[in-house]
């Protein structure tokens, strides 16, 4: 198995895999930040979980809240986006807790490729599922403000900072043909 980095929501659960399915454990948490991918990161993390163990691993039920820190697609400046995030997902044990030995996919139950694991030395990285329903939660166009007057497509200056010229300029460049017929002299 790959070595990942895990995000700081990451649980022990060698215990919890010790103990009866049906077994749980209950978690609040909060965290500065989770990075969700290139330009994009979940701040101001609050939530709480619920771990049940099962025979396959650990199901996670998390709820969560957050802001987005994203880019508004009308003016390209920065964004921030308030979201919630449920999810329950299973978490998969990858490697018996008793014995150590490494607990094979049961591929005849289908993709298990996608699957949330619970990595070798017992690590459940619950950052992993949050970071996917949070970027479901996301708009699909994120804006700095719901009134964002974005860039202007003539200029491309950025309406909110200060107003373009571009139709100053069409005014002027009618007013500069009408004076050039004025200014020419009709023939005697
Ligand atoms: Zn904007
Ligand atoms: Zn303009």
């Amino acid at each position: 198995m790959a070595t990942q980095k895990h995000s700081p929501l990451t649980y022990n659960v060698s215990q919890l895999l010790r103990e009866e399915p049906g077994s749980r454990r209950e978690y609040a948490f909060t965290e500065s930040a989770l990075h969700l991918h290139e330009g994009e990161e979940l701040r101001n993390i609050a939530g709480a979980a619920r771990f049940t163990r099962t025979e396959l691993g650990v199901y996670v039920d998390a709820t969560a809240s957050g802001i987005v820190s994203t880019t508004c697609m009308r003016c390209l400046q920065p964004a921030l986006v308030a979201i919630d995030v449920t999810f329950a997902e299973q978490y998969r044990a990858t490697v018996d807790v008793t014995t150590g030995s490494s607990i094979a996919a049961d591929h005849e139950e289908g993709d298990d490729d996608d699957a949330f694991l619970i990595d070798e030395r017992h690590f459940l990285d619950m950052g992993s599922a949050l970071r996917e329903y949070a970027i479901l939660e996301m708009p699909m166009r994120p804006l700095c403000k719901p009134e964002c007057l974005g860039l202007c497509a003539g200029c491309g200056v950025d309406l909110n900072q200060e107003s373009c010229r571009c139709s100053e300029a069409a005014v002027d460049d009618r007013f500069a043909a009408l004076q050039a017929l004025l200014d020419r002299k009709p023939p005697q």
